[in-house]
């Protein structure tokens, strides 16, 4: 049995003030003994805020939103995986298609980034998906096939710090989710792909869905069988609701 996660990207949203009581409050609300790996993954001034009033008991982790291909040195701007271990951290995501697009991040740097993730004993949430005209013309296994290459090329012990989240572009912020019989298809096709590496790994890896999860389709979407939880952008932001995706994966 895989464990359900729950996984929340703010982007570039909340204050220091609004990103402490949004995880009071969700803190405050959670049922202790529910099963939920719950990660919140602020902007980086927020981590070590919100790290020292995380409550282990309730399963919330902190997770940054990106870091650095670079180890140390003169890169102005950049954090660094080890730097962020050192603040608590405990998972990074890498390769949304936000910085792939936006930030024009290739494979050749996403696949720095894992390294230096994985080096530090961050574990590694690995966002792969189409764009909506690669799914229209029937190539979205193969742009996700090749996406997961990075994944192939680490080691087996590596890969058991990796949660795959499949997050197909044009679900992305748009309020249109694939529905769960899509993701359901693609979730199974990425465990297939991992499986030519190893069965076993395949198997237990987490895999997620994201892309306009909500508190009205995370229910259908986290009871198929290899979906394993969400990766929550907008929906993430408002308590309540973030709480209901929650309860859903519980
Ligand atoms: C995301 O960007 O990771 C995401 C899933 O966003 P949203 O839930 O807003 O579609």
């Amino acid at each position: 049995m895989r464990q359900k996660i729950v996984a929340a990207n703010w982007k570039l949203n909340k204050t220091l003030s609004e990103g402490l009581d949004l995880v009071n409050f969700l803190q405050s609300k959670v049922n202790e003994h529910d099963d939920v790996i719950k990660i919140i993954c602020p902007t980086f001034p927020l981590l070590y805020p919100i790290k020292e009033i995380l409550d282990s008991s309730k399963k919330f982790y902190l997770g940054a939103q990106n870091c650095s291909a670079y180890e140390r040195g003169a890169y102005t701007g950049e954090v660094s995986a080890s730097i962020l271990k050192s603040v608590g951290c405990e998972y990074v995501i890498i390769g949304h298609s936000e910085r792939r697009k936006m930030f024009g991040e290739t494979e050749e740097v996403l696949f720095q980034k894992l390294n230096l993730a994985l080096q530090n004993q961050l574990k590694v949430i690995y966002c792969v998906g189409e764009e909506l005209d690669q799914r229209k013309e029937k190539l979205h296994f193969n742009v996700v096939k090749s996406q997961l290459d990075n994944l192939l090329k680490l080691s087996n012990e590596q890969l058991q710090n990796v949660i795959i989240a499949y997050e197909p572009v044009w679900a992305i912020g748009t309020g249109v989710n694939a529905t769960p019989k899509q993701a359901q298809e693609m979730h199974a096709y990425i465990r297939e792909i991992v499986a030519t590496k190893d069965a076993d790994i395949a198997n237990a890896i987490p895999i997620l869905y994201g892309g306009s999860c909500n508190a009205m389709n995370a229910g259908q979407l986290f009871q198929q069988k290899d979906i394993d939880g969400g990766l929550i952008g907008s929906a993430s932001l408002k308590g309540e609701e973030f709480l209901q995706i929650i309860y859903a994966a519980s």
